[in-house]
């Protein structure tokens, strides 16, 4: 969780906790000689406690035009940050161990650089080197957005283009340039229909299918642009388990990848910092692992596929808003999306999308992570959601990220918001199932997440709010159920229960963070723009490193457009890069 202090914060700060040598940075890019201290600071009150804001806060701290990326300082405690390689200062040739030659150099190999290392070796002669940083690339997704492909048209389940790439720029508010929305548009059942080539190829006998989604609700469009994976190979909890599948289709394309003969695939190698001639293309990287930094003279091009910076507390907290990330829980897990990709495309002039970031936030968080659906704790989810003082505070039926939302809405930034559930919600559960629920909530109370009550009254004592509004809005609710309408929030109450019985049970209930979804803008053809939208020759991003179409938050009433993007934007920039184009 983000303290809640006041904090001086400075453009040596802001470095040091991202991750980046400061003082390299400063004496690269002349911030040498900036005092510790903020010399001009104005303190702004927010609702998860008070910041400290720097004079410059809208100045750059990179040497070129970055469209007012801020440089707000705020210290965390947060422990999932993994390692940034990301180095602003000049690397001196006497610490570069050797220089390598090869045609495309794809950075990350996650489920876009997987991807991406694919599609630009897939004709058998363009050289190939993808580095992973990490010892393995993790991907955790269940299912990808696409419009088209065969298994659209097989399942009968045809979706018009023009009205889904509206559905996706109305989505961002139209926040965001034509092209990478097109791109998706105009190119992901053909990126869709090449991915189960490649799985045919691989060993992982994974099979892509068209699943039908939820359906449309307060207003929310709920298009069906969901192609999901299966395989044989898998069990049952590897596809329930929240985005699971993920983790073996990543290891499968890599695995396929490595297989090429024109293929080199090396992990906990990382990239550090692009190399680009004055002004002009980008050359390659110097990258590093074991032996030292290296040089790598990429001549036909970079692709970043880096992903996101949700494993970055610091960056969460400069680039996203204070709301959606104070009180959250983080359940990232991988540890490399640390924003390198972001970090190194600025520091040569790439155009990063304005902020705030976007982020892909849900509820069903808890102080450490996310409340898994394998853990059996489902039942207790399907009560209200209710505030610090006892109050509901939005329909529970709304789509994933208007719920987060409206728990970082209430107080503290959702410091104390409350799943409550009854008897009722258990009534229906077989023996088995109603005892693995119950063994799983005195888990929580043991961690002193959660609460058991008799009555209302009680429970109210034990979460800290008063007794009479508890019951009253209960009895609110229960009415609403009566009656067949929420005259609070509009949830339909088909499917909802009541609040009684003999037992009540509270759970805590935050914000989550899984991803962010913002990064260096590109072209059609997948190409990072600089900030007067040239083209920066040689440099490409795909996947959670790209920017450009998203916009606030992560829209998942729309089914997998993220995924949907890193396969789309991966096959295109390995297409684009084999070519040199
Ligand atoms: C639980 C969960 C469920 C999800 N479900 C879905 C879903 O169903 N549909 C959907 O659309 N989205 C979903 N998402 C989001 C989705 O997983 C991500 O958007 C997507 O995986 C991003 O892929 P990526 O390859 O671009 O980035 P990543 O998966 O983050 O991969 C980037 C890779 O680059 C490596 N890297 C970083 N820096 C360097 C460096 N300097 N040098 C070398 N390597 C580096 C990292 O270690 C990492 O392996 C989910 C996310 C979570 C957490």
């Amino acid at each position: 969780m983000g303290k809640h202090e006041c904090l001086e914060p400075t453009r040596r700060g802001f470095l040091k906790a991202a991750g980046v040598s400061a003082l390299a940075a400063a004496g690269a890019f002349g911030l040498a000689g900036c005092s510790s201290q903020a010399s001009n600071t104005a303190a702004v009150k927010n609702a998860g406690g008070v910041g400290r804001f720097n004079a410059d806060l809208y100045t750059d701290v990179f040497p070129v035009k970055t469209r007012n990326i801020p440089v707000l300082d705020l210290e965390s405690d947060l422990t999932r940050t993994g390692n940034v390689a990301f180095e602003m200062r000049d690397i001196p040739e006497s610490e570069i161990v050797r220089t390598e030659e090869t045609d495309v150099l794809v950075a990350g190999c996650g489920l876009t650089g997987s991807v991406a290392a694919l599609s630009a070796s897939d004709d058998g002669t363009t050289q190939v080197l993808c580095i992973e940083k990490m010892d393995v690339g993790r991907g955790m997704f269940e299912g990808m957005g696409v419009v088209g492909g065969k298994k659209m048209e097989e399942a009968g389940n045809i979706v018009d283009k023009a009205e889904m790439m509206d559905v996706m720029r109305f989505a961002a508010q139209y926040r965001v340039p034509v092209d990478p929305i097109k791109l998706w548009g105009d190119r992901s059942g053909e990126a869709a229909d090449w991915l189960q080539e490649k799985f045919d190829e691989g060993e992982g006998q994974i099979q892509t299918y068209f699943k039908a989604g939820t359906p449309a609700s307060h207003g929310y469009a709920a298009p069906q642009t969901e192609i999901a994976f299966k395989s044989e190979q898998w069990s049952e909890q590897t596809t329930k388990n929240a985005g699971g599948a993920g983790i073996m289709i990543v290891a499968d394309l890599a695995n396929t990848f490595s297989k090429r003969a024109n293929a080199d695939l090396r992990y906990k190698t990382a990239i550090v910092k692009l190399e680009r001639e004055d002004g002009g293309r980008v050359t390659g990287a110097i990258c590093k692992d074991e032996s030292g930094y290296f040089r790598v003279n990429a001549s036909k091009g970079v692709i970043l596929a880096t992903g996101g910076f949700e494993a970055n507390p610091t960056m969460l907290k400069s680039w996203c808003r204070t709301e959606d990330v104070t009180n959250y829980a983080s359940w990232a897990p991988n540890t490399g999306a640390t924003g390198d990709g972001q970090l190194m495309g600025l520091a040569i002039g790439g155009q990063m999308d304005p902020l705030p970031a976007a982020v892909m936030n849900f509820d069903f968080g808890n102080p450490t992570g996310f409340y898994s659906g394998a853990t059996g704790l489902s039942p207790f989810l399907g009560g209200i959601m209710i505030n610090e003082k006892g109050v509901r505070f939005c329909a529970e039926d709304l789509p994933f990220q208007a719920r987060s939302n409206a728990i970082s809405a209430q107080q503290g930034c959702g410091a104390r918001t409350w799943r409550l559930s009854s008897s009722t919600q258990l009534a229906s559960l077989e023996d088995a199932a109603r005892e693995k629920a119950l063994t799983a909530f005195d888990g929580l109370i043991e961690k002193g997440w959660a609460f058991r009550a008799s009555s209302l009254a009680e429970l109210a004592e034990k979460i800290g709010c008063d007794a009479k509004t508890l019951e009253d809005e209960c009895a609110r609710f229960n009415a609403f159920k009566d009656a067949s309408k929420d005259d609070d929030f509009n949830r339909n109450m088909a499917k909802a229960t009541k609040i009684e019985g003999d037992e009540f049970f509270a759970m805590i209930h935050q914000s989550t963070i899984l991803a962010t979804v913002s990064g260096l803008v590109v072209d059609y053809n997948c190409h990072v723009l600089d900030y007067d939208n040239n083209v920066i020759e040689g440099l490409y991003a795909a996947g959670g490193a790209s920017g450009g179409f998203f916009s606030g938050n992560y829209p998942r009433h729309i089914f997998g457009p993220s995924v949907g993007r890193c396969v789309t934007f991966g096959y295109v920039s390995g297409e684009h890069a084999a070519k040199g184009e």
